[in-house]
């Protein structure tokens, strides 16, 4: 019985680490306004990176024509072929195949050799084998972009380590492999996945300020205005503004709730200190919290028996099985007895001990939702959207605007409960009324779909 307490000890122990109360959220809030302004005033000012993407127009509805996009960034690599015009866009077809894991953490040619002969398959079947076309390039890693088809890459997240890619103009990279697979395709537009998705999002939607990812990792983008990006001084641009890539992912504050797990988790990735928000939020890492959780109740207490040892390997509780042992609403917890026996060689646990480790994985996806929900309110207010009435420039507003904030990713779309959480959270912070103007839109294939449109944007006939 004191073993069962000390498992119990244990779950209040880290519900209390993870609890995001409003007053704590609205400190999140306020951290990263901070650390946007930071992050625009200088490069290095701010663990934000507020990335320029040199996209400053975003597609209008007046484009035309048919364009390819790949979107490569985590888990799966996609191509798409989209058909654009008359105010309406539809992708025509497109393709998803897994990353070999093994590229990952080879050469970036071997990489973009196998999406080059991926995305030639693709275009031969659709438009035979000499077609011309203008491809939008997804590639959602942070990016030191030198205009808006070109960029080198500063550093890899989500688990990729290709080393010799460091530094390198990436769209020239894939270019090169397009080149060399004979396919008459090149990069116009290499843009970020939250760019993409606030293109898109745009397009179907004027009001939309802002994009969010919530997917294998977590990223945002918004349209600041050019005289606010400080670091980069007489930066004009037609429309006067320009998206800003945020690697909020990266972003860092002592208001974060922090525990060990946390600190357990970071020791087993190869991007240790980085991308602290990033690994609290998004899908490769949610999981694994919780199992680093349920690892140590099942050492320091009786709850599993003799299956500790199951519970010791990395990543062996993926994000998608959290969400399914947390939305299990079986009244015998059913599905949470199926999936810690197949899937953690966990047999014959008591209802009391599935109950627990429902717990464990609402607490960290409560966690993950609303810190995310902190991150949007974060740019509204940035924006003056939030309607605190004063705009960071201080000067004052009237009523907020409606603002629609365009949000993908598979962890956002596939997880009802975390949207339930997000939600919740965005209404506790900025009361009831203000959380009415703001619309969180998912937008279906945005982050490949967009790059598409800017590929339109953005080729030679604009
Ligand atoms: P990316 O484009 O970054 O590869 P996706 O948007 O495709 O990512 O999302 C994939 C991630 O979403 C996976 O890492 C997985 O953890 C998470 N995910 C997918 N489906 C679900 C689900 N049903 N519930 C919770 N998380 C999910
Ligand atoms: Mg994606």
């Amino acid at each position: 019985r004191a073993r069962w307490r000390r498992a119990v000890a244990l779950l209040r122990e880290f519900e209390e680490g993870c609890a995001t109360p409003p007053a704590r959220l609205r400190q999140v809030v306020d951290a990263m306004v901070v650390e946007m302004h930071a992050g625009l005033a200088s490069d290095g000012g701010s663990k934000l990176k507020m990335l320029l993407t040199f996209v400053d127009a975003l597609p209008t509805g007046n484009e035309e024509g048919i364009y390819y996009a790949i979107d490569l960034g985590g888990t799966n690599f996609r191509a798409l072929r989209v058909e654009v015009g008359s105010g309406s866009v539809v992708t025509s077809r497109k393709v998803e195949l897994p990353i070999p894991e093994e590229l990952t953490k080879g050469t970036i040619e071997e990489l973009f050799n196998f999406v080059a002969i991926a995305l030639k398959d693709f275009v031969e079947r659709e438009d035979g084998k000499d077609e011309k076309r203008a491809l939008g390039f997804t590639f959602s890693f942070p990016v030191r972009q030198t205009s808006v088809s070109s960029g080198s890459l500063i550093r890899w997240t989500k688990g990729f380590s290709i080393e010799n890619a460091v530094g390198k103009d990436v769209a020239q990279c894939l270019n090169e492999a397009l080149a060399m697979s004979g396919l008459n395709v090149r990069v116009t537009a290499l843009v970020n996945d939250t760019v993409g998705t606030l293109a898109l999002g745009h397009y179907h939607d004027e009001d939309t300020v802002a994009a969010v990812i919530i997917g294998a990792g977590t990223n945002a983008c918004y349209i600041e205005r050019t005289d606010a990006i400080i670091k980069c001084q007489g930066l004009l641009t037609n429309s006067g503004g320009m998206v800003v890539n945020m690697e909020w992912g990266n972003f860092w504050s002592s208001h974060l709730p922090r525990t060990p797990y946390d600190i357990s988790l970071d020791d087993e990735t190869q991007n240790r200190n980085d991308q602290g928000f990033e690994k609290m939020i998004s899908g490769i890492y949610l999981g694994e919290i919780a199992r680093l959780v349920l690892h140590r109740m099942a050492l320091e207490s009786d709850v599993f028996g003799d299956a500790a040892d199951n519970l010791s390997t990395p990543f062996t509780l993926s994000t998608p099985l959290l969400a399914a042992i947390r939305e299990d609403d079986s009244p015998d917890l059913s599905e949470v007895r199926r999936i810690l026996q197949e899937h953690l060689k966990i047999p014959d646990t008591p209802l009391k001990t599935r109950r627990l480790v429902v717990k464990v994985c609402d607490i960290v996806t409560r966690r993950a939702a609303r810190l995310a929900a902190a991150g949007i309110v974060g740019i509204l207010k940035k924006l003056g959207r939030d309607g605190s009435g004063v705009a960071s420039s201080g000067r004052t507003r009237g009523q907020p605007r409606r603002s629609v904030v365009a949000i993908e990713g598979g962890l956002y779309q596939g997880y009802p409960v975390f949207r339930e959480y997000l939600d919740e959270a965005l209404v506790e912070i900025l009361g009831e009324e203000v959380a009415r103007t703001v619309a969180l839109r998912v937008t279906e294939d945005g982050s490949g779909v967009g790059a598409a449109l800017l590929a339109a944007v953005y080729s030679s006939n604009r």
